[in-house]
């Protein structure tokens, strides 16, 4: 009996996802991971979310001080979206202070 070792990535490559930034179903093998914490890499008991490959080229790939952040203490994922984008947009303006780009 032989094992492939590209069986073991079936099932995720077949898998479809949808893209977090516009909604479109996609295979997972043509998908971007996109994990909202920043720690791509510590896959433990972690549920990624996926960008199609447009999005993510349309995404800006500079550090993207606080984003991340914010977004987790908004609750994203985690709460509801109206509750969630209230909330972002609070953080978001009590963040906004002039000079704080560095
Ligand atoms: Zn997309």
């Amino acid at each position: 009996m032989t094992i492939s070792p590209s069986a073991l990535w079936d099932d995720d490559h077949t898998r479809r996802v949808t893209c977090i930034a516009c909604g479109e179903t996609v295979d997972r093998g043509d998908a971007r991971e996109y994990d909202k914490h920043g720690e791509r890499w510590d896959r433990e008991d972690k549920a990624f979310e996926y960008l199609c490959k447009p999005c993510d080229r349309a995404c800006c790939h500079q550090p993207r001080d606080g984003l991340e952040r914010t977004l987790v203490a908004a609750g994203a994922g985690r709460s509801d979206r109206r509750t969630f984008l209230r909330r972002y947009c609070e953080l978001a303006s009590a963040d906004a202070e002039p000079g704080e780009e560095s």
